[in-house]
């Protein structure tokens, strides 16, 4: 086995970058060639098919079949001359990655003579069959129906020489099987209500879109090392290995020059995302030893989603050309930082307004003021339901896992605001506000910098950060789809745009004058969210205690907080405004913690037979080595030096067998813990017995294996190290 250590180590020291793909044009050129975006549908489409799809995109009306024959002629001349052959519906199942099935445009024509076709009927609805994606039990496979239907938001891109039709997914009875179908709703729950409360500032405001931009990490191997790796191969993390002597502690890779090799790949895969439309923008090395970085310019979140999930699968395809496997996994190795996918998140309007950027005035500026102290409600009052939207197996070894940021969902502020938004709860009254107190705070609220970027302090730790015109949601997880946590996001904000219209519409019927009743329920829901508020280390033991103070939640196990999606107040959020329906709430819990079961239930097998077929033998034969040495010493020494010189030895042979007697016993009992686990009824339960009862294993078996990483001979272990791991390139 360790020849395949050592070949694989030879491969890596031989590689030569891989030579760029590049084009020699600036960006700006090929940027987008491989979409279908609105420059080419008025290239290609008929005036009123072009009219009627620009309705579609902007106003969700929705095509008549007609309509949608016109759209597939325009596009369907376009990929033929893009030398497409085949089509797929692209979509968000409810699995880790996206999903097509690829249908040729090839057809039987008169006479015999192929044709290539393409209708409105395929391109708006398709039938995938696609009966073994979970569906938390909505579905079974014998009634496998399941549609896709087109999502004209997102613009339809060539991959290879597939036209790729974004859609959404969804049961023979409609209920949603993905991720996207509900974000759309929850999004265009936010758009309701957030112009609703816009139009206390700005008649001219008719629509709010969310915008996100995901800052992507993740951690790249080579791929002969990676081949070496079983766990690496099944499972996207290591399940053993001791740390490297060396690893971040200099924090000498953070924000170096990035490696050759590394660049050619980075700006190859780049390409790639530019010819989709993907504008990936800032790319960096991260804290972690052979750990990177790269952010696009934030885009309307529907679309962001889309290119994120692209853009991983761009990354994993590229990387192959260059001998590299990316790890998008949480936490591939232990004792180094792991990998998240920051969400930085805010929203605009039609009018060109960021809503979480200060303005100019006081106007403007309350404005801002009336969003940022809703979505910190939000984030209050919806507290366990966002620490669920991100919560899962791989993340969880971020999340309160072994090192930072903890399961305490809190937001940042900043010193700037954080004063200001004291100084209202301390200034406004439930009087009628007096002249002169209108005047000051009004002052006040003029004067915040219209710049807070600049004027905003950082805080890296906060799972929730405010950074100066938008929010920065870090829990999210580096191999995540972020449908997840905006569905969550954006519906329990607009949950609460919608409850703070009410309350301030009210204190206006009562008599208050507009200004007046803003300030007052600001001032409320200011008063009632302080216990999230939190400016200090989230890292901290000291968080901890004060958060139980503040009875603020910190749930680490997984299913238990996945299970805050099923409260009264989570159904309020997300099933009152219609995002989901009840079953397919329950539904997609269900699915969670199924993976969640499958997904630690896979590693204890992994990790069995890596401690049983790799290790144990590998410890045994250099336990044999010192036997046969000890031997060797006893026939040719007198027994006074025997002793001397054995007694070593000796020792290290009792250690190495104490650990394999401590393997074995382990693994034996975490075998017996998963055969109880898999009889329990109920997936709750089961994923309940799957993290108390067989998941603390994985802890406790590595231990031992990485003791006997750093005893047994070099040249026999088995498996590539951490430093070969993270210190080649
Ligand atoms: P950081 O300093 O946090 O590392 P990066 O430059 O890596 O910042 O990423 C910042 C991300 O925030 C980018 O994707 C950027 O487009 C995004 N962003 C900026 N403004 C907004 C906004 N108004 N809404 C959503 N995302 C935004
Ligand atoms: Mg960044």
């Amino acid at each position: 086995m360790a020849e395949l250590r050592f070949s694989a180590l030879k491969e890596v020291y031989n590689r030569v970058p891989v030579e760029k793909k590049t084009p020699s044009k600036s960006i700006s050129e090929y940027f987008g060639t491989n979409v279908f975006d609105l420059h080419k549908m008025e290239h290609y489409l008929s005036k009123e098919a072009f009219r009627v799809v620009k309705k579609a995109i902007y106003e969700g009306k929705s095509l008549t079949r007609q309509e949608a024959d016109q759209v597939a002629i325009g596009l369907k001349a376009w990929a033929l001359e893009k030398g497409v052959t085949h089509f797929t519906h692209w979509f968000h199942p409810l699995t880790d990655g996206t999903a097509e099935k690829h249908d040729g445009f090839l057809e039987m024509g008169e006479n015999g003579h192929m044709v290539e076709n393409f209708s409105g009927a395929v391109l708006v609805q398709s039938e995938p069959d696609a009966s073994s994606f979970p569906s938390g039990g909505i579905r079974n496979t014998f009634e496998a129906r399941g549609y896709t239907a087109w999502d004209v938001s997102s613009p339809v891109f060539i991959v290879g020489t597939t036209l790729c039709i974004p859609t959404i997914f969804v049961s023979y009875t409609g209920e949603a099987l993905d991720y996207k179908a509900p974000l759309l709703k929850a999004l265009s729950e936010l758009d309701r209500a957030a112009v609703d409360v816009c139009q206390y500032f700005d008649k001219d405001v008719k629509k709010v879109i969310g915008t996100l931009g995901c800052e992507q990490e993740y951690f790249l191997v080579d791929e002969a090392l990676y081949y070496a790796r079983p766990d690496l191969v099944l499972a996207e993390r290591t399940l053993m290995g001791h740390q490297s002597a060396k690893d971040q502690q200099l924090s000498d890779h953070y924000f170096g020059s990035i490696p050759e090799r590394i660049m050619c790949f980075i700006e190859d895969f780049e390409c790639e995302a530019y010819k989709l439309g993907i504008p990936v923008k800032t790319r960096h090395n991260e804290v972690a030893p052979n750990q990177f970085e790269c952010a696009p310019i934030h885009e309307e979140v529907n679309l962001a989603v889309d290119h994120n999930q692209l853009l991983m699968d761009i990354m994993k395809r590229i990387a192959r050309n260059h001998k590299f496997r990316v790890l998008f996994h949480e936490k591939p190795f232990a004792g180094i930082n792991g990998s998240g996918k920051h969400n930085n998140w805010s929203m605009a309007t039609n009018t060109g307004v960021n809503l979480l950027s200060p303005g100019k005035n006081p106007k403007t500026n309350l404005q801002f003021l009336t969003f940022l102290v809703n979505v910190v409600k939000a984030v209050n009052e919806s507290n366990e339901l966002i620490r669920a939207s991100v919560m899962n197996e791989s993340n969880s070894y971020r999340l309160g896992g072994h090192e930072a940021p903890p399961a305490i969902i809190s937001v940042f502020l900043g010193t700037y605001l954080t004063e200001m938004l004291d100084n209202i709860a301390s200034k406004v009254t439930e009087k009628k506000m007096t002249p002169a107190l209108k005047t000051e705070l009004k002052l006040g609220i003029g004067k915040i910098p219209e710049i807070l970027l600049d004027n905003t302090d950082r805080n890296r730790t906060s799972p929730f950060a405010f950074t100066g015109n938008r929010f920065e949601f870090r829990a999210v997880g580096s191999s995540a789809n972020c449908s997840a946590s905006m569905i969550v996001l954006n519906a329990a904000v607009a949950y609460q745009l919608t409850k703070f219209k009410k309350e301030v519409d009210l204190l206006i019927k009562k008599g208050r004058n507009k200004d007046e009743a803003i300030f007052q329920v600001l001032k409320k829901s200011i008063n009632e969210s302080k216990r999230v508020l939190f400016e200090g280390d989230n890292y901290s033991k000291e968080w901890h205690a004060e958060a139980a103070k503040r009875k603020l939640c910190n749930i680490v196990s997984v299913p238990e907080s996945l299970k805050c999606y099923l409260t009264q107040f989570s159904k309020e959020v997300l099933i009152g405004s219609d995002i989901f329906t009840e079953k397919e709430l329950e539904s997609r819990v269900e699915v969670e913690y199924e993976k969640f079961t499958k997904k630690v239930q896979i590693e204890a097998r992994i990790l069995g037979d890596l401690a049983i077929n790799h290790i144990v033998p590998t410890a045994i034969r250099y336990m044999t080595t010192l036997i046969d040495n000890v031997k060797g010493l006893r026939d040719i020494f007198s027994d006074l030096e025997y002793e001397r010189l054995a007694g070593a030895r000796k020792e290290m042979i009792i250690i190495i067998s104490d650990h394999i007697s401590n393997i074995k016993m382990l693994v034996n009992e975490m075998v017996e813990e998963r055969k109880k686990a898999n009889v329990i009824e109920g997936s709750y339960k089961k994923a309940l017995a799957y993290e108390s009862k067989v998941k603390p294993y994985l802890e406790d078996i590595r231990q031992h294996i990485d003791k006997l990483e750093l005893i047994v001979d070099n040249e026999i272990w088995p498996l590539p190290k951490y430093r070969e791991l993270l210190f080649t390139k």
